[in-house]
């Protein structure tokens, strides 16, 4: 790549650049107005020659800006002005002190697979962190190296290849920190844990652009708080994970497609098999993750959902076999098993690079609850409502309602007070994603069908407070069913946000502290107009 300066420069932009730059330039000091509608060629003129070679700066008329900025859910869509692509870790300190020296929120992102309503508060500076893409194993075989742009499919597919493992998201295609800062949950979890569980250290870039490295001894207080509420405190350029021996050569998977009559049956067995929430020496580690949904196969029908149901065990057939028994004693309309090695299992279980769960650009209007048991009672209404909603919403036939049932042990090892991540004690995360084309007369009734769906699975689970996993989250859920209802959660990460982020910069992903100011740093401040609320404070 050349260096940096690859912004497609046309008259037009160079007007652009000119007009709305602030009258009065701010570097090398706190801006009392936003520039965030600097054009690429003004940050790359300022900004390009502190950075290193290989870093690049777009702006919207830019050809590479498109791909750069494409969302796989553009529902939830943040406003991006420009995007720097650090290529090295030394750079994104430099591009923070800028963003903050020019009144521009910044925002990191990987794989653009964030899917929050709080995103769309954002207007500002991505930083893409897809350059910092290192993956290096330790010569002692017990750790790896990643850059802060890593994601699952490619250090699934290095690891192995050199004979280990390490926790990541279950889709081959999403960052590995986006998930992780928020826990993250992976088919590892029954040996592991959940993602960050697996953390050794982070080298992060503070709000202030602060570069420091964080463990359990450098900072401890912070590297709890980033195994669950990371989003809220910094960018990460690197960090070290532990690494596992991979252990057996190939995975068994097993994927069945039931018809709606055997919907109880379903569900009956799914508790059986993890003994109603008691995972505990019941549902093995080997039988790692197993996840289903409900979805129209037009080949099979048009307007009656099917039950898709699809196990991985880390082992031979024989091994899983006695586990699935009681599912193949359910008549299907079609099974399909098989041995691969484990980088292959997102492909055949739907999560791979090819899967629709890779593909971007659709809506995917999403609500969660997290669960201990079905509530089968439960299940067959929001088996019902899929159908109704499908039937009056044609437009919404791609739209499922997801299951998931983590094998346990490795989380529940984990002392639950020893990271931010709040939600051990549930082993089954379900939502739905509403699906169709970008179609904004359709997104009331989307979000509508959503909401009941989730509302429904709460509703059948009244011994549970309601639990969001932050990292599906629709965004208007409470702080507290995030981040914990025990106080003492939320006051802990309060103090830190303000010793690390007094300023609040970190806040458009399922923020701590709510954005207080919205869209405060959209147009009426573009006109040069003092930056509000303490929540964009860097321009005060
Ligand atoms: C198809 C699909 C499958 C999924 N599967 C799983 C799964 O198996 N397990 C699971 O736990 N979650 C899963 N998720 C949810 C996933 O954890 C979140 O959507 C996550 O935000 C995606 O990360 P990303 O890098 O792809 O997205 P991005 O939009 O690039 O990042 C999301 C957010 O993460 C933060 N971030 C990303 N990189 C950095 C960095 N280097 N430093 C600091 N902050 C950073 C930023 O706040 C950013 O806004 C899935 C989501 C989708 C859409």
């Amino acid at each position: 790549m050349a260096r940096l300066y690859r912004f497609a420069v046309s008259s037009a932009l160079l007007l652009q650049s000119l007009a709305c730059a602030s009258p009065e330039p701010c570097l090398n000091g706190l801006c009392q107005f936003t520039r965030n509608k600097l054009a690429s060629r003004t940050v790359a003129n300022e900004l390009g020659p502190q950075l290193s070679a290989n870093c690049n700066i777009y702006g919207p008329n830019d050809t590479q800006f498109g791909s750069c900025t494409a969302r796989y859910d553009p529902f939830f869509t943040p406003k991006i002005q420009m995007v720097v692509q650090p290529a090295t870790e030394e750079d994104v300190p430099k591009i923070v002190e800028y963003a903050n020296a020019n009144g521009v929120p910044f925002l990191a992102m990987a794989r653009r697979h964030g899917m929050t309503s709080t995103l769309s508060e954002f207007d500002g500076m991505q930083i893409d962190m897809s350059l910092l893409d290192k993956i290096e194993i330790q010569p002692d075989g017990k750790s790896v190296i990643l850059g802060g742009g890593v994601f699952a499919k490619n250090i699934m597919e290095k690891l192995w290849n050199a004979g280990y493992v390490t926790s990541s998201g279950s889709t081959s295609c999403v960052g590995l920190l986006g998930p992780a800062l928020g826990g993250g949950r992976g088919r590892l979890e029954g040996y592991y844990g959940v993602v960050s569980d697996s953390f050794l250290k982070l080298n992060v870039v503070l709000a202030n652009g602060t570069a420091i490295t964080v463990s359990e001894t450098e900072h401890p207080d912070l590297f709890w708080a980033m195994k669950g509420a990371g989003h809220n405190f910094g960018v990460v350029t690197s960090l070290e994970m532990k690494i596992y021996p991979r252990g057996v050569d190939t995975w068994y998977y097993k994927t069945y497609i039931w018809t709606q009559d055997k919907l109880e049956a379903v569900f009956e067995a799914s508790n059986n098999f993890h003994n109603d929430g008691n995972h505990a020496g019941h549902h093995l580690k080997e039988m790692a993750f197993n996840m289903g949904s409900y979805t129209i196969i037009s080949s099979i029908s048009e307007t009656e959902g099917v039950i898709f149901w699809s196990f991985v065990y880390r082992g031979s057939k024989e091994e899983a076999q006695p586990y699935l028994d009681a599912f193949d004693a359910i008549e299907a309309v079609s099974t399909e098993d098989g041995n691969v090695p484990y980088p292959e299992i997102p492909g055949v279980s739907g999560t791979g690079m090819n899967s629709a769960m890779c593909d971007y650009g659709l809506n995917h209007v999403h609500y969660p609850a997290g669960l201990k048991v079905w509530n089968v009672t439960t299940q067959r209404q929001i088996y019902d409502l899929y159908n109704e909603k499908i039937a009056q919403y044609p437009e919404f036939q791609r739209t499922t309602v997801n299951m998931e049932d983590y094998s346990h042990e490795g989380v529940n090892a984990i002392d639950p007070d020893t990271s931010a991540y709040p939600w051990r004690d549930r082993g089954l995360l379900s939502f739905i994603a509403v699906t169709y084309d970008p179609n904004p007369s359709l997104d009331a009734a989307a979000i509508a069908w959503a909401k009941e769906t989730r509302d429904l699975w709460n509703a059948g689970a009244p011994d549970l407070l309601p639990s969001t996993y932050v990292n599906y989250a629709h965004g208007d859920e409470s702080t507290e069913s995030m981040y914990g209802y025990e106080p003492w959660r939320l006051e802990k990460l309060r103090g830190l946000k303000a010793q690390y982020d007094p300023d609040n910069l970190f806040s458009y992903y399922n923020p701590i502290i709510p954005n207080l100011n919205p869209r405060s740093t959209h147009e009426e401040n573009f006109q040069g107009r003092k930056i509000g609320a303490k929540s964009r404070g860097r321009g005060q």
